[in-house]
């Protein structure tokens, strides 16, 4: 069924991705590079990352890309990889990027070796077959493919692809700062966004493309206190006034806030939602003003959080012995800001709250704040028109990220970035990071063809 429809709907620019069965040599070719770097283990500490970039040089070569067009540095324990695929003029890059490095798996907790891609029940096994080898592998089955079919884009497109974004991302940045990249437009980012499917029935249902991070920030609340013997207590009790200042990060609402982005989200998702929550999406989304909207919406935890700041205690840590007045009380709070508020604003607006001078509050891990990235006509109407090839009539929205991926790297560094996997998914088979990751079969073969589409439409590829 889908199948036919693709054939029917993509351009003649498209017609040698609408082969049904997965054996065009590209997909062919695709799957072997797939099943190569899962083999990496490419997590951090493994030292594995320089090899699958030596791995993936050698593809390139041999399929034809100069190696004046292809960038690896080394980078401690992993490496940096990027490829350029010249344009006809001289005009700013549009850029696609992926992620090499994977959260690290232990082979004998897992059902099947993690570092092995396995096929089977219509799934792709293996750690990072979804986060995020195969938009690796959907980067480099493009540059190969756009190579072999001497298609010229407009202008110039770069490919990267990252070390270590799992960990400290500090190869986004070096990349962000490249010559190749710094002056990018826009960035497609292969590592977040993507359809959603029925967990049942697998019909789709929407298609999200990520144009926002929230920021995540975690805050160290600590009282100290002169202690003493618990047969004499005192006045005075760092458990007591932490406790007491918990109830008032409880109680204390951030200010509603809403933007171009949230606000087509919520208003897209209120379509598809019963009830009073449904009710609330769409007039939250018509009237961000409308306080009781608000207030349904900030009750349901699956959308308070793209309607506000959030900071929710998650970690406690006090006293020394049972009978011993505690001299330390710590908690930990892990605040997702709203993009474009800065993290020690809401560390005021804690204090604030909390009114107890006497409460240390803290930032750990020196979180930035990334901007929103302003929706482009351009960009929309060719995922849009990528993803309803395989799924017509779904609606493609844009969201506001809770998790993180790098694309906020970029976005600090100036460049726009749209996350834009091509993958549907559905919700429950959700396993990034944790035991025996998958990808079904035909997302993977989807995704080759997404960002095909994209490069080919966005940089406007020709013979
Ligand atoms: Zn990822």
């Amino acid at each position: 069924m889908k199948k036919q429809l693709l054939a029917v709907v993509v351009s003649t620019a498209f017609l040698s991705t609408a082969a049904s069965a997965q054996t065009a040599p590209y997909q062919v070719k695709a799957r072997d590079i797939y099943a190569h770097i899962v083999g990496f283990r490419t997590a951090a500490g493994q030292k594995q990352t320089p090899a699958m970039v030596a791995y993936l040089v050698d593809v390139l070569k041999t399929g034809g890309v100069p190696a004046a067009d292809i960038t690896t540095a080394d980078e401690g324990e992993t490496s940096i990889l990027i490829v350029r695929i010249p344009g006809k003029k001289p005009d700013r890059p549009i850029l696609f990027s992926a992620h090499m490095d994977v959260v690290d798996a232990r082979p004998e907790e897992w059902e099947r070796s993690p570092f092995t891609l396995v096929e089977e029940n219509g799934n792709f096994y293996g750690r990072g077959t979804l986060d995020n080898k195969a938009g690796v592998t959907a980067l480099v089955s493009t540059i190969l493919r756009l190579t072999s079919e001497k298609l010229r884009p407009v202008r110039d497109l770069v490919f990267t692809f990252v070390g270590d974004e799992e960990t400290a991302m500090n190869t986004t940045r070096r990349i962000a700062a490249h010559p190749w990249v710094k002056n990018a437009e826009f960035a497609i980012n292969t590592d977040a966004g993507g359809g959603l499917l029925d967990d049942k029935t697998g019909k789709p249902l929407i298609y999200l493309v990520q144009g926002a991070e929230k920021t995540y920030a975690t805050f160290e609340l600590t009282v100290t206190n002169p202690g003493g013997h618990s047969s004499r207590p005192r006045a005075d009790n760092a458990i007591y006034q932490l406790a007491h200042a918990l109830v008032k990060v409880e109680a204390h609402p951030f200010p509603v806030m809403a933007n171009d982005l949230t606000r087509a989200y919520l208003g897209a998702v209120g379509q598809a939602q019963p009830g009073a929550v449904g009710e609330a999406l769409r007039k939250f989304a018509a009237d961000p003003t409308d306080a009781a909207a608000a207030e349904t919406l900030a009750k349901a935890p699956e959308f308070v959080g793209t309607t506000r700041t959030t900071c929710v205690a998650t970690m406690l840590q006090a006293g020394h012995a049972e009978n011993a007045l505690p001299q330390t009380a710590k908690a930990t709070v892990n605040c997702r800001i709203f993009p474009d508020i800065a993290v020690e604003a809401v560390r005021q607006e804690l204090a604030t709250a909390i009114a107890d001078p006497e409460v240390k509050i803290t930032a750990l891990n020196s979180p930035e704040a990334s901007p929103v990235s302003a929706m482009r006509p351009d960009v929309m109407a060719a995922i849009t028109k990528a993803v309803r090839a395989n799924y017509p009539g779904v609606p493609v929205v844009p969201y506001l990220e809770s998790g993180g991926t790098d694309g906020k790297v970029y976005r600090i560094a100036g460049i726009p970035t749209f996350a834009s996997s091509g993958l549907f998914t559905k919700p429950s088979e959700m396993f990034a990071h944790g035991l025996n990751e998958r990808l079904p079969v035909v997302a993977f073969y989807q995704g080759l063809d997404h960002i095909y589409r994209l490069a080919v439409d966005l940089g406007q590829a020709r013979r």
